[in-house]
């Protein structure tokens, strides 16, 4: 059952044309450079990059690329600003004092660098702005957490006293993707600068610039010089750079399974701490008890948000066989609704993908799909609109059925098309969701409680909402099994990443001793 014949195939009419309501104030500067201990930096002899618009393909600006030796040289001043004690051994309330204060002026600011993401990402405005209105609350949850955070005493034997503190590693390395920029920056920098870190992030070479400007916010916030330098390139050169510099305690990384690989081997090397968030293929699985109407609303959010360029977008969906005809014609209806245009109008709902390579990729898949003999509800082309979009990288809301044994079923698409699958059970609906390489999240829909947890306990994945997709907290931990990496953002478990244990075991018998006289002494 990969079709329904009542749909038919036919594609989405009546895309959102350019609106009057666009709001983009956004100026770019001609060229970007890097930002080195708290200032601005144009090597001499650099490269530079271009950073387009997606929308429209019209170029944006330039940004400085840096070379191997100014990141080696970047990561020595990170080196040499941690071990001055400036701020990895500074009093916590002064930091924590420090990240409440960034968390103010990016409040203050989140407008102004929402519309810069908007026309590096294409992303809509609307959602934009929900995303970067959150940001504060990651300086503000660590900038608590490390003012109120205990060590432990752990039951040492005999007359000893143990107490446990948590300290910081060094200098990390964050490497960050277009897709979401200061989100995965902020979620990565919240946790390593609260816990005394320095820092060499770099952002993706398709989507910097926000992210250089929230350096700059952070060093006018307070921040020492040097703790946090944003080092724009490419992966394979600046990145590969960051990863292999035997300076570096810990890289962490947000990208997609094969940079995750290459990134854990080079950190391996030298022996520094990895933290991978990588692809997905979330999902979906509708029960025969669900609110439907609810479902596909859930579903289509978690699907086509970000023009489903979000590592736990909603990719498969899963629907009990009695439920499937009826939830496939209500999804295609809400899909062929969805406006797309300029990211700039507050009443466009989808923009663009991120490049002509981007949409070119997807095509490709869905084209191999169709061959494979996927079933087109919806889509499955890319969208034409009017000047100046018609140069941007449009593609229609997609939803094609197929079978298990498809190349997209396993595949991420990293762009708006799910698939769908009827199940005939609970077991079978299990069995399904976790056939995936992937293992970053789940979402179940359901009335019924007791399957609600039932069915989460199975899901070989690192996050499982019940009744809802996407929903993210600075507390709540962050990451996945299999494929989708290792380690985890968020809460307690980024305190962690970002730190390591000093063990100090104190004697507090006032007697003398010596071993070699002592027959009977214990040792441990
Ligand atoms: P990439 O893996 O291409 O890039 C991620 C970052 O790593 C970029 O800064 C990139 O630089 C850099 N990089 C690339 N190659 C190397 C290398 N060999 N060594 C060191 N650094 C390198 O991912 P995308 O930017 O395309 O992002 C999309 C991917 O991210 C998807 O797979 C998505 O699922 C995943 N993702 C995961 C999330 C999660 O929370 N699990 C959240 C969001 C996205 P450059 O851009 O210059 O190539």
């Amino acid at each position: 059952m990969l079709g329904l014949r009542s749909l038919g195939t036919q594609s989405r009419r009546g895309a959102q044309l350019v609106g009057a309501r666009s709001l983009s104030k956004v100026v770019f500067r001609d060229t970007y450079g890097a930002y080195i201990n708290g200032k601005e930096v144009f090597p001499t002899g650099a490269d530079t990059f271009d950073v387009e618009n997606p929308a429209t393909g019209e170029h944006l600006c330039k940004v400085t690329s840096l070379d191997k030796k100014t990141v080696g040289d970047a990561c020595e001043l990170a080196h040499d600003v941690y071990q001055s004690g400036i701020w990895s051994r500074s009093d916590v309330r002064h930091r924590a004092a420090v990240m409440n204060k960034i968390a103010i002026d990016l409040r203050a600011n989140i407008n102004n660098l929402a519309e810069m993401e908007v026309a590096q990402t294409g992303r809509a405005v609307r959602e934009m702005k929900a995303q970067l209105g959150r940001l504060p609350e990651w300086f503000e949850y660590f900038g608590a957490l490390i003012r109120t955070h205990e060590g432990t005493v752990p039951p040492f034997f005999g007359p000893y006293i143990n107490y446990v503190k948590r300290v910081p590693l060094g200098v990390c390395g964050l490497l960050t993707p277009w897709n979401h920029p200061l989100l995965i920056a902020v979620k990565k920098i919240a946790p390593a600068i609260a816990t005394g870190n320095s820092i060499v992030l770099k952002p993706s070479e398709l989507a910097p610039v926000s992210v250089l400007e929230l350096a700059a916010l952070c060093s006018r916030a307070g921040l020492p010089n040097g703790v946090l330098n944003v080092l724009p390139g490419m992966g394979p050169s600046a990145g590969q750079a960051i990863c292999s510099h035997d300076r570096i305690r810990k890289i962490d990384l947000t990208g997609g399974t094969p940079t995750g690989r290459a990134v854990g081997a080079a950190a391996g090397a030298n022996l520094a701490g990895v933290i991978t968030e990588l692809g997905g293929k979330a999902p979906m699985l509708i029960f025969e008890d669900a609110d439907i109407e609810q479902a596909v609303n859930g579903a289509a959010f978690a699907t086509f948000v970000a023009s489903g360029q979000t590592c736990i977008m909603g990719a498969r969906v899963l629907v009990h066989e009695s439920k499937y005809e009826f939830f496939m014609h209500a999804l295609t209806a809400k899909a062929r609704r969805i406006r797309l245009g300029d990211p700039f109008d507050v009443t466009t709902q989808m923009g663009p993908v991120i490049s002509a390579n981007s949409r070119s990729r997807i095509a490709g898949l869905v084209e191999r799909a169709k061959k494979e003999g996927a079933h087109v509800f919806t889509g499955g082309c890319n969208a034409y609109l009017p000047a100046p979009f018609d140069k941007g990288y449009y593609y229609e809301p997609t939803i094609l059925g197929v079978h298990p044994a498809m190349e997209i079923w396993r595949e991420e698409v990293f762009g708006p098309v799910v698939v769908a699958v009827p199940f005939k059970d609970e077991a079978e609906a299990v069995r399904l969701a976790n056939d995936s390489p992937f293992g970053l999240a789940a979402a179940i829909w359901t009335k019924d409680v007791m399957r609600a947890h039932r069915v989460a306990e199975q899901m070989d994945v690192g996050i499982v909402w019940i009744n809802d997709h996407h929903r993210n907290d600075p507390s709540s931990p962050w990451g996945g099994t299999k494929d989708s990496g290792v380690g985890r953002e968020n809460g307690l478990n980024a305190l962690h990443e970002y730190t390591q244990t000093r063990s100090v075991v104190v004697r507090t018998e006032d007697s003398k001793w010596d071993w070699f006289e002592q027959p009977n002494a214990r040792y441990s």
